[in-house]
């Protein structure tokens, strides 16, 4: 269970600091910005704890289910299940545009992202039909740079058929040779294109 504390700048301030000593983490995301802890599921008595603690303070406390949430451990999990590019764990391709990436430059995405799978019931069951109960299972997360991530940010659509293509490098590396070998031939016969135009208009 996450125990998400909202507060305002005011209350931040006041708070902020004793939150921190609780082993809160402030964060900044498109729900806003909170203070958030894990408490296990079964400790009931710490989390009427910390919501008693709230309520007196008139800080606004939301708990929320694990499994459609952003957990802390998904990027260590993500790297131990997929070694990059050659499986030398030092370079991954990003997902999306190919770019090639040193480990401590890769973001690690979440293909559907966290906020569609809380708020779209059908994004949730793409998941749950592949037998994915969270998403921040390895099936769905994927190596991206940051420029991507950022541009992606909680959007779906094409962007989650290109993910799951890029999921792994072996399939990225098969398409940016096939681009390049493309790329090659255009270039090749607009070259001679190009030749063939001049040298007719010359004669
Ligand atoms: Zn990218």
């Amino acid at each position: 269970m996450k125990v998400k504390i909202y507060a305002g700048l005011v209350r931040r301030i006041i708070y902020g600091r004793k939150l921190k000593e609780m082993n809160f983490h402030f964060q900044k995301d498109e729900s806003g910005k909170y203070y958030r802890k894990h408490y296990d599921d079964d400790d009931k008595g710490g989390i009427k704890r910390i919501k008693k603690y709230c309520r007196r303070r008139f800080l606004r406390c939301v708990l929320s289910d694990d499994s459609m949430e952003r957990s802390s451990t998904y990027r260590a999990n993500f790297f131990k299940h997929n070694k990059g590019i050659f499986g030398g764990c030092k370079y991954y391709f990003c997902a999306y545009c190919g770019r090639i990436l040193n480990k401590h430059k890769t973001t690690v995405d979440h293909i559907i992202p966290v906020a569609l799978a809380n708020r779209s019931a059908r994004h949730k069951r793409m998941l749950t039909v592949r037998g994915i109960k969270t998403v921040n299972d390895v099936r769905n997360l994927a190596a991206s740079c940051l420029k991507c991530n950022s541009r992606k940010g909680s959007s779906g659509g094409l962007w989650i058929i290109r993910g799951y293509f890029g999921r792994s490098w072996i399939r990225v590396l098969l398409k940016e040779i096939i681009l390049l070998i493309l790329g090659g031939f255009a270039l090749y016969y607009l070259y001679y294109f190009i030749l063939s135009i001049s040298l007719f208009d010359f004669k």
